[in-house]
């Protein structure tokens, strides 16, 4: 009866395995690195050039900081396309978190920001900020890279 019960159960977790189409990856921790970037120069950039000179094709990404300006946006779903906003106020980094995968055999930052300024928030997708004074952690995730191509569903590129 026992084996029975197990049996059921395992068959069970089998088949759940087998119609979920959720994609997933797994990893061990790898280097962790904790930067300052530079003031006055772009952050997306100074990660990406980090990055390339460490050879991390994957992580976890999680900063705060300030930035004196910022260009973040949002994505469209229905237009199929970002709409992007420039944000000129000298703002609070209040969060920043993302990833890092492979697209076009690059590695390449995937980073939502919250920016606070007046008592007023701004957030979304970042696509470039320059740096008042910013410390970033970037958590390496050693294993294979994720790797970015179009997906027709949504008109994003996914992994
Ligand atoms: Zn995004």
């Amino acid at each position: 009866m026992y084996f029975r019960i197990v049996n059921c159960i395992a068959i069970h977790l089998i088949l759940s395995y087998q119609v979920c189409s959720m994609k997933s990856f797994e990893f061990t921790a790898g280097r962790t690195f904790l930067l300052r970037l530079d003031h006055g120069k772009d952050l997306v950039e100074q990660l990406k050039d980090f990055l390339k000179e460490k050879e991390v094709r994957t992580a976890f990404i999680s900063g705060i900081g300030a930035v004196i300006s910022a260009e973040i946006g949002y994505y469209d779903q229905k237009r199929r396309e970002y709409v992007k906003k420039r944000f000129d106020e000298r703002s609070e980094i209040l969060s920043l978190s993302g990833n890092v995968s492979l697209f076009e055999g690059k590695a390449f930052p995937h980073i939502h920001i919250v920016l606070g300024y007046d008592n007023r928030i701004y957030a979304g997708h970042l696509f470039s900020a320059e740096v008042f004074a910013c410390e970033l952690f970037v958590v390496e995730l050693a294993g294979i890279p994720p790797e970015r191509s179009f997906d027709e569903e949504t008109g994003l590129n996914l992994w």
